[in-house]
């Protein structure tokens, strides 16, 4: 199974919207092993399809990492054209980061509780509620269905705070211990 670079804030492909998957195919199936796979091996908590280059509306996650001994671990979650049913009007801000924004961190304001519908890898529908790190995890990755970065919840003060940081990754010269594309080849 490859690893499959991530690609990096500037790529247009994040900016898009996914598309939903209309049934369960071979290909569907091997995209999920290397999502997984990918998602790993980066350390990632969440992986969401455009950041490997994909318009599935698909995403991943595994919030164990994050959660106190005394929490219910969930493992790896799979969902296929999810869909937010609810939010709660409660916020909390966290910090972020993202996979395809090396070594960016900040604070979010998101809902602190949520309702997920989705499918999962058998295309099993589920409607389950989520608080916590899995909500964050969840909307963090949901927002890059509809082509929404962290970033982007930035006041512009705290975005120009980082603004060295974007511009060495829209130069390609971003290092990350994981593939990530673009990136100028050195030599
Ligand atoms: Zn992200």
């Amino acid at each position: 199974m490859p690893i499959l670079p991530i690609v990096t804030y500037n790529d247009p492909i994040l900016r898009e919207k996914t598309q939903e998957v209309d049934s369960r195919t071979e290909v569907i199936d091997r995209f999920l092993e290397d999502l997984i796979e990918t998602m790993y091996y980066s350390n990632g908590l969440g992986l969401a399809a455009p950041q490997v280059g994909s318009s599935h509306r698909i995403f991943v996650f595994d919030p164990d990492p994050m959660l106190e001994d005394d929490e219910e671990k969930l493992g790896l979650i799979v969902c296929i054209n999810p869909m937010i049913i609810e939010q709660s009007s409660q916020q909390v801000s966290m910090d972020e980061g993202c996979l395809s924004i090396p070594d960016v961190k900040d604070m979010v304001k998101r809902a602190e509780t949520i309702t997920l519908q989705y499918l999962d890898e058998h295309f099993v529908e589920h409607t389950r509620n989520f608080s916590g790190w899995p909500a964050r995890i969840i909307l963090h990755e949901y927002d890059h269905l509809d082509g929404i970065l962290f970033i982007d919840h930035l006041s512009s003060f705290r975005r120009r705070m980082h603004k060295s940081q974007l511009k060495a990754i829209e130069a390609g010269e971003a290092e990350a211990p994981y593939p990530i594309s673009p990136k100028k080849h050195s030599t």
